[in-house]
């Protein structure tokens, strides 16, 4: 990859003496296996690990070990550089910084107790004056503009975060409550900073002082006035300074790539994720103070089938006509960060990629014997899981190559792609994901029945890619409408790039491309991805507006038609 390593592993990787791999060992036993299932998923969900998530030690730490294996297993090292890691670079959420100060007239505010940094605030320190408009509203064919005979050149917009009518769903003002308009309609006004405060807390609810997802910094410091620091906001007129300290920083993570060379043409990619949530990061569902999510069934159960594959399949003669790439993703928790960085600078030409296997949760086989198939849309050839009986299992296949997992990031290469999955539980996400939970034997009949999948389709030929009708990834019980796209969760610029477009969706209609960044939607622009799901939330069945977009850095723009 194009992404200069970083250097915690370098000491590991300093003396790689790699055996070639060597065929014809022994095909290990089913209790042998299982010791060995159990020692992986239990090595990492270890509260020494952390929770694995990406970009912190624990990452590290699995990583390593999962190297290891590698090693013991013989694969050779294809990620960067001729080594087992493929480092990638990903945008961390935003932390507040400690260096956060107000003024408001002699009053010093204390940061944190009587305000706090919107995620849409640049950092910058500016001395101003109060200038007050209202609720920073401004909607024409209602007759309203708050900001109408304000003088707001050079000053600080104060305005609350409620609406005429408070802030609810059905809200007369809901086209225009969105905080980022109404810091884009006084910035566009002269605005150099922007204050806002709730005087309406029964109708409306603060704006949370952690960072939730990432916004798109506006140009201007953007700060939140808590009741205490509300108390304190004088008149139009007053001096204000403000500093506003928020850190923004680039972390990197790292896939583990092996791969054995059978010396074929094509080569199956076998992945899971190893990264999971740390001590509750985003996506987490656990309420309560910060605890260690291990991860045991999320994955560390596809990483150990992962490793329990990659011992088999150099041990059976009949699934030799591919070579394996075996990679363990991280990033996945984040937004499938990992693979999607992988499949976009893959280490290995994509176009020598037969298919790709993705094992996401395969520890929680339940008595039924039931195995969720994903993406078998995908290719033709997928056809024959009906006819495998391996395993003993009860398999349930869904069509789409769009999924929540990273099996996503090859479909959307072309890659025929398949996920294995287990099924969800009452600790999906939660510190209770332990490895005492997982069901060994269960993961010993799905590697059985993914051996048999190999098995079946090792004739030298390669699959053929379908595309098939998937669902709109961003679509949530909250949008009566989609536009069916995939957002590229990895993209940090202004607007929303697209990754891929849903066939017969009114993207595809409007003929949006992967690759195509949305700018706006109708009359509301969309700087990011918190921006575009409010646009869309405005819109209805049948409507119709125009979607603008840059497209290789020329602005573009289609009607589209919401069905
Ligand atoms: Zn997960």
């Amino acid at each position: 990859m194009h992404l200069p390593n970083t250097l915690p592993f370098a000491a590991a990787m300093a003396c790689l003496a790699l055996p070639f791999a060597v065929h014809g060992q022994p095909f290990m036993s089913d209790s042998a296996a299982l010791r060995q299932l159990r020692t992986d998923v239990y090595t990492l969900a270890d509260d020494s690990m952390m929770g694995r998530e990406t970009g912190t030690k624990g990452e590290q730490m699995a990583a390593a070990y999962i190297m290891d294996r590698f090693r013991q297993l013989g694969l050779a090292p294809m990620g960067d550089d001729h080594t087992y890691l493929n480092a990638f670079r990903f945008a961390a959420l935003p932390r507040t910084g400690p260096d956060n100060t107000l003024q408001l007239g002699r009053a010093k505010l204390k940061a944190g107790t009587d305000f706090y940094p919107l995620g849409y605030s640049a950092n910058a320190q500016v001395l101003t004056r109060v200038a007050r408009c209202r609720y920073g509203i401004v909607a024409p064919e209602k007759g309203r503009n708050d900001f109408e005979g304000v003088q707001l050149e050079g000053r600080a917009a104060c305005m609350s975060i409620s609406s005429p009518d408070g802030i609810h769903p059905h809200s007369a003002w809901l086209a225009h409550n969105d905080l980022r308009t109404r810091i884009d309609n006084a910035v566009k006004r002269g605005a150099t900073a922007v204050i806002f405060y709730n005087d309406d807390p029964d109708k409306a609810t603060d704006p949370p002082a952690e960072f939730h997802m990432k916004l798109q910094p506006s140009s201007v410091p953007v700060v939140f006035l808590t009741k205490s620091g509300l108390a304190k906001l004088g008149q139009d007129g007053d001096p204000v300074v403000i500093h506003t300290d928020i850190i923004r920083e680039e972390k990197t993570g790292h896939n583990v790539v092996g791969f054995q060379n059978n010396g074929k043409p094509w080569t199956v990619v076998i992945g899971a994720h190893y990264d999971h949530l740390g001590m509750g990061d985003e996506g987490s569902l656990y309420r309560g103070e910060p605890a260690i999510h291990n991860g045991a069934d999320d994955n560390a159960s596809g990483v150990a089938t992962l490793l329990q594959l990659a011992a088999d399949l150099r041990a059976m003669p009949n699934a030799r006509n591919n070579n394996y790439l075996f990679i363990a993703f991280s990033g996945e928790e984040k937004g499938l960060f990992g693979s999607s960085a992988w499949a976009k600078h893959p280490t290995l030409p994509i176009d020598s990629l037969n298919y790709m296997i993705n094992m996401d949760m395969v520890g929680r086989l339940d008595s039924t014997g039931h195995l969720a198939i994903n993406g078998v849309g995908t290719s033709p050839a997928w056809a024959v899981l009906a006819t495998l009986k391996a395993g003993n299992l009860s398999t349930k296949t869904t069509e789409g190559g769009i999924g929540p997992s990273d099996h996503t990031s090859f479909y959307l290469q072309g890659v025929p792609a398949i996920h294995f999955f287990t099924g969800s539980h009452d600790s999906y996400h939660k510190p209770a994901d332990d490895a005492d939970k997982v069901n060994y034997p269960g993961m010993l009949r799905v590697a059985r029945y993914i051996e048999s999948v190999i098995t079946t389709l090792n004739d030298s030929t390669k699959l053929t890619f379908t595309k098939t009708a998937d669902k709109d990834s961003t679509e949530t019980p909250r949008f009566t409408v989609t536009l069916g796209v995939v957002p590229d969760y990895m993209y940090d610029g202004t607007g929303l790039r697209i990754d891929g477009v849903t066939e017969g969706k009114p993207a595809a209609h409007a003929g949006l491309k992967a690759g195509d960044v949305v700018i706006r939607l109708g009359e509301h622009a969309t700087p990011d991805m918190m921006g575009y799901m409010k646009a869309l939330g405005l819109f209805k069945k049948g409507d119709d507006t125009k979607v603008v977009f840059l497209r290789d850095g020329k602005q573009l723009e289609a009607p589209v038609h919401f069905q």
